[in-house]
Formats: C-alpha cells, sequence, structure tokens
C-alpha cells in the first residue's frame, strides 16, 4: 500500500509548512495550487472504445484541460498510447519519470481494459498486453513490459487511480466465464488495501462503452478537490460517482411511462417499455438515458436498445442470454399489465377531459375544424363533475365565488366571435371599458 504524502514532501521536496508546532501535521491533504498535472493512460485488455467515448465528451470536453484554460484547473499533459504524438522512448520515458519519482509534477493514472493474469502468458514465454519494451538483464534481449507491470509501478505514487469502462472497473467482457487470460478489474489487480498517494481508493467510472461526460466531470471534480477548492466527491461503496449511478436507469428512462401502465413493446422499433425484449433497465445503475450517450444525443433506450447491463460489476455473465426477457421481469410485468389496465383507462377518461377548453365543456361542442369533436357524453360529465369536486375538495376552484358580480364582459356568456360582432352595444361597452 502506498503512504499518504504529505503536501511539503510532494511540491518538489521544498517545504513550504514546517511540520513543527503550531501548524498541525497535514494529513491527506489536497495537493493545491498546482499549475500542471500529468495523466498516464494505460491500456490493459481494452478496444480503446473508452478512449473514443472520452474524446467525444462535451460536457465538459478534454480539450480545455488539455489546452490549460480552464479557470482553477490545472493543465493535464496527457501521456496515451493512441492520442500522444510522441513515439518510442520519447513516449516511454515520462512514464519511467513518474515510476522512478523524477517528474516535478504530481500524476494521475488512468486505467481501460481489465489487467489480465500475466503469469499465465509468461509460462508460455508470452504475454497478454504491454507497453515499451525494457532490457531486464545485461546483455539480454529486449522484452515487453506489461501493462500490469505498469500500473504496479505508477499506482502507488499517482495522486488518485482511476479505472475507466467496465472492464478495468470490473472486468467486464474479458473476464467473462471461459476467458483464458485470467483477466481481472483494476481494484481486484491492486486489492482492497490500495490507496493513491493521497489517500484515494481506486475510482471507477463504468460502461462499455462508458459515458464520456461521467468520466471528463469525475475528473474535473477531483482535479478541484486536488487543487484545495472543492470538497472530495462523493463516491458509492464501489467507487463510482455517486451522483452519476445511484439511479437506475429504468426511473430515468422515456419508455417507463409504458412500463407502468403495463404497455410492452413486441418488437424492436415499437416506442414502448422493452422489458420483454430482454431490457434489465429496473436493476441497472446508469444515467445514460438521462444525460445521452454524446452531446445530450442517443442512449440505450431512446437509441431503441435493451439494457444489458453494461455499467454493472456482474456484466456480462450475470446478464446472459442477452436479448432474453428476465425473469424478474417476467413478474413485474405481470403485476403492471394488470394495475396498468385500469390506470390506463382511467387516463385516457383525464386525458380527454384535459383536452377540452372550459368554455367548450360549457358550450359542449369543439371549434376545431380539423375534426368533428364530440362533446362530452352524459356519462363522462357525470364523472368529470364528481372528479372536479374531489379535485377541488378543501381547496379554492379557479374563478370568482358563485354570486359575485361579473366584472367584465363575457366571462359567464361563452359565444363565437360572430356573437362579438353582431353583438353592437357589447362591442362598445367592451371599447369604453364600462
Ligand atoms: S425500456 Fe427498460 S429501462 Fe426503459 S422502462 Fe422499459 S424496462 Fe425500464
Ligand atoms: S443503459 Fe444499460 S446497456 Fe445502456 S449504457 Fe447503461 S448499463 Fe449499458
Amino acid at each position: 500500500m502506498a503512504t499518504v504524502l504529505e503536501r511539503d514532501t510532494v511540491q518538489g521536496g521544498q517545504p513550504s509548512i514546517p511540520a513543527t508546532e503550531p501548524h498541525p501535521k497535514p494529513e491527506r491533504l489536497p495537493l493545491g495550487p498546482i499549475k500542471t498535472v500529468h495523466v498516464f493512460w494505460l491500456a490493459g485488455m481494452s478496444c480503446d472504445g473508452c478512449t473514443v467515448a472520452v474524446a467525444g465528451a462535451t460536457n465538459p470536453g478534454i480539450e480545455g484541460l488539455l489546452l490549460g484554460i480552464v479557470p482553477t484547473m490545472p493543465q493535464v499533459i496527457l501521456h496515451h498510447t493512441v492520442l500522444s504524438v510522441e513515439a518510442g522512448e520519447a513516449f516511454i520515458q515520462p512514464f519511467k519519470d513518474a515510476w522512478e519519482g523524477r517528474l516535478q509534477d504530481p500524476y494521475v493514472i488512468v486505467a481501460e481494459g481489465s489487467i489480465a493474469d500475466e503469469r499465465i502468458a509468461a509460462r508460455t514465454g508470452g504475454y497478454f498486453s504491454a507497453m515499451g519494451t525494457e532490457v531486464l538483464s545485461e546483455g539480454g534481449q529486449s522484452c515487453p513490459v506489461p501493462s500490469a507491470e505498469w500500473i504496479s509501478r505508477l499506482a502507488p505514487g499517482a495522486a488518485a487511480t482511476i479505472a475507466i469502462g467496465t472492464c478495468a472497473t470490473w472486468g467486464g467482457v474479458p473476464s467473462a466465464a471461459g476467458n483464458p487470460t485470467g483477466a481481472m478489474s483494476l481494484m481486484d489487480f491492486l486489492g482492497k488495501d490500495y490507496r493513491s498517494a493521497f489517500g484515494l481508493p481506486v475510482i471507477n467510472i463504468p460502461g462499455c462503452a462508458p459515458q464520456g461526460d461521467n468520466f471528463t466531470e469525475t475528473v474535473f471534480a477531483i482535479l478541484l478537490f486536488l487543487q484545495g477548492l472543492g470538497p472530495l466527491p462523493a463516491f458509492d461503496e464501489l467507487g463510482r460517482p455517486a451522483w452519476l449511478f445511484t439511479e437506475t436507469v429504468h426511473r430515468g428512462c422515456n419508455r417507463a411511462g409504458y412500463y407502468e401502465e403495463g404497455v410492452f413493446a413486441k418488437n424492436y422499433g415499437d416506442p414502448e417499455c422493452l422489458i420483454e425484449l430482454g431490457c434489465w433497465g429496473p436493476v441497472v445503475n446508469c444515467n445514460i438515458v438521462k444525460r445521452g450517450a454524446m452531446n445530450h444525443m442517443g442512449g440505450c433506450m431512446e437509441a431503441g436498445g435493451v439494457c444489458i447491463a453494461c455499467t454493472m460489476p456482474g456484466f456480462p455473465d450475470k446478464f446472459s442470454p442477452f436479448y432474453k426477457e428476465p425473469p424478474g421481469g417476467m413478474i413485474s410485468t405481470a403485476m403492471s399489465r394488470g394495475t396498468g389496465a385500469v390506470i390506463r383507462r382511467a387516463r385516457r377518461l383525464s386525458n380527454r377531459h384535459a383536452n377540452s377548453e372550459v368554455r367548450w365543456d360549457k358550450l359542449n361542442a369543439v371549434p376545431s375544424g380539423w375534426a368533428n369533436v364530440k362533446g362530452a357524453s352524459p356519462t363522462l360529465k357525470m364523472m368529470e363533475f364528481f372528479y372536479k369536486k374531489w379535485q377541488f375538495w378543501g381547496a379554492k376552484a379557479p374563478g370568482r365565488p358563485k354570486g359575485t358580480e361579473d366584472r367584465f364582459w363575457g366571462v359567464d356568456r361563452p359565444g363565437t366571435s360572430a356573437d362579438y360582432l353582431d353583438d353592437s352595444s357589447a362591442r362598445e361597452d367592451a371599447r369604453d371599458g364600462r
């Protein structure tokens, strides 16, 4: 486990706060203010989808951080296997500097992809995932350095260690049943006792691919904390940003109203709730439907797809076979079908009532040139009468109390524009304000 660094130790070894009384001994203090922070992006068993998702983040985007133009934020120097322009030794050197403590600025590591058990590959003299090469013994051959080795080297000194995407957070697809690599998550690899140099356990931002803004927003919040300008953001018991992953997909789903009324899609492309096509949304923590996949657009149900629970630690094994109705869904849909059948009909009546002006109710006619809209039937009128009584029980209904004198022409005399124009005395009254 890494030791907790103190403010004066980290800032280039120049003590800025004497560690003597009366100053209290600083513990796990934010770094701030810092001008530059290095981000080492380490790819394990990944498809680079997380990188694509983050590159597409807009709120906030990564460009401002990389350019150092976001007020109060340090400039981020990104060392990324795909996005960096350096190659070869020039690319690897900062990783070595960070490992050997020669970097002048603090650093954060971001792990994308799960971490393979390299001991398995080593048995046959190979490796699963690596970055750069090193000569391990004098006169020896140059060998690839496994990603797992880089994580072991850099994690203890990192200001924060972030796992992005479901492969890095929970193992994901590479760790599915039957995999030959022994792939695991960053938390599994570093263990329960791991803490970053500033006392933080692994921060997890899941999703396959994750919502890009979820990542950038969390990084901004952590940087504010490291700057000493904000509190430590709230994380849940699994290290997920609590404000992003507390709610289920279902609670924010644009199809949840259909579920409640017991109406379900039979085919892809239908607008109703997708649970019978295999949606796991009611039990999955994810905000993509509320936030959109990118730039507030898209998201699984928005685009017509079911939730396969890609943000969850149990993904994929606990949610397969995909596209088959979950057993729990069969019970809850049967119940909502029963209650929904009643609620749906009652709402249809209320909706019809809401679609009529008060004036039309009085005239019992709708002056629409688009269709012949019938007035309410006597039964419906009676229901509306009692509904209104109940609605305003103990409250004041709109308008003047009965018996109060009319002060404006036409309030209780619904008519058409023709009536109005024919009624010249009323017109003059209105013009003269009488
Ligand atoms: S589509 Fe899925 S998340 Fe949306 S309402 Fe249906 S079950 Fe819930
Ligand atoms: S809604 Fe489900 S499948 Fe879609 S991103 Fe969220 S967890 Fe993954």
